[in-house]
């Protein structure tokens, strides 16, 4: 079984998010980067598999030299092989056309990409690649079993879940359930001494152009003063959501 798992390099979740540029890039200085949560639920996932089964996991980043240690931190949790594919990754089309690239030439059996990247959060970057491939795609996965090649999926769906079954090669989106959280590997000094001569090839990005363009980010207006009022003054609690916050 030859899985790729795809890796956003994302801001920790705890990062100041800040602009710059009139607002139109975001500030990097000082921010603290990991992989995308839904992707480590997913290479976790991906490890299981080789450990039960055999096979390999690689994992795939189209981005610049910064997100090396991303990669490395996932070669130092499992995985056996790392490419990075060196752009910047522009817009979603322009990242999916990269990532269908390699597999076409990888020869890959399972793509296991995150729901969403929790930074840009478009949430489109899988479904691209699945049909730039003509692969079927199943988005927030949190349930996942291999049977020679059906994969058993179950998905979140509003209210309730969905189980179904497809044909490898598949792309999955996944998320928290494919592995809880207990199960996620923090490297150990063995698998971070090994990552450093595990293989991360750097590739030239292929021919494709981005089809969006970011205008402006804005962040949401600061909240404004709390005021407490007396438990006892119901009728000033009303007044002021009357008059000032004007909900009722
Ligand atoms: C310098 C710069 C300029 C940008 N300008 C624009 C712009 O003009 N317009 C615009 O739309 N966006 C822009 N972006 C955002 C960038 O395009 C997004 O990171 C990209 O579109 C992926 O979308 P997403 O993060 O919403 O992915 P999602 O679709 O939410 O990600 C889902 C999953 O896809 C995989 N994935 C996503 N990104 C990658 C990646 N880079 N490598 C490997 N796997 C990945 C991961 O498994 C992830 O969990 C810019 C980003 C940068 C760094």
């Amino acid at each position: 079984m030859k899985v790729l798992v795809c890796i956003s390099h994302v801001p920790d979740t705890t990062a100041k998010i800040n602009f710059t540029n009139d607002n139109k890039e975001f500030d990097k200085n000082g921010v603290q980067f990991v992989i995308n949560p839904y992707d480590e639920f997913g290479l976790t996932r991906a490890i299981w598999i080789k450990e039960k089964q055999g096979g390999t996991v690689s994992v795939l980043n189209v981005g610049r030299a910064e997100t090396e240690p991303t990669l490395r931190k996932a070669l130092a949790i499992g995985a056996d092989e790392a490419i990075r594919i060196d752009a910047d990754p522009t817009d979603a089309f322009f990242v999916a056309s990269q990532i269908a690239a390699v597999i076409k030439e990888g020869g890959y059996d399972l793509v296991i990409a995150g729901r969403e990247s929790i930074d840009y959060n478009g949430g489109q970057v899988p479904g691209m690649v699945a049909a730039m491939l003509k692969w079927p795609f199943v988005n927030a996965c949190v349930g996942m079993e291999l049977d020679g090649d059906t994969a058993s999926l179950i998905r979140e769906i509003d209210g309730g879940k969905e189980k179904l079954s497809v044909q490898l090669p598949v792309v999955i989106g996944g998320q928290k359930g494919l592995v809880e959280e207990k199960d996620l590997r923090i490297p150990n000094m063995r698998g971070i001494m090994s990552a450093r001569t595990k293989p991360l090839h750097v590739k030239e990005a292929v021919e494709a152009n981005r089809q969006t363009t970011v205008g402006i980010y804005e962040k949401p207006a600061p909240k404004g003063d709390v005021k407490m009022i007396d438990a006892e003054n119901m009728g000033e609690l009303v007044r002021l959501l009357h008059e000032e916050a004007k909900v009722i």
